[in-house]
């Protein structure tokens, strides 16, 4: 196995994480890349655990409450990984490994 990834890891924080997101400033979605307010979301799933993303519908939604970086570029990644699959862990650390 390989070491912590926060690619990885974060992705524990896309479901199960309704009071973290409702605790949370901004949240953002890793399927559409848009960050906006967690108060934004109206539609939940797995007993009103999971967050759809109020964006794309998608439950790809972290919270910042996560501790995880909510930009753009952490989202980019966590989608490339998750979704697209087009790099391998190796270059995710390259650019994350000091999280
Ligand atoms: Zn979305």
């Amino acid at each position: 196995m390989d070491a912590f990834n926060p690619i990885v890891a974060a992705h524990k924080h896309s479901s199960n994480h309704r009071e973290e997101l409702l605790k949370s400033d901004y949240c953002g979605c890793f399927y559409c890349l848009e960050i906006y307010s967690p108060q934004e979301i109206k539609d939940w799933v797995d007993d009103d655990k999971c967050a759809l993303c109020a964006k794309c519908g998608i439950d790809s939604v972290i919270g910042s409450a996560s501790n995880y970086p909510i930009t753009k570029e952490f989202l980019k990644e966590m989608k490339r990984y998750w979704f697209d699959r087009t790099i391998p862990l190796s270059e995710v650390k390259k650019h994350f490994g000091d999280l």
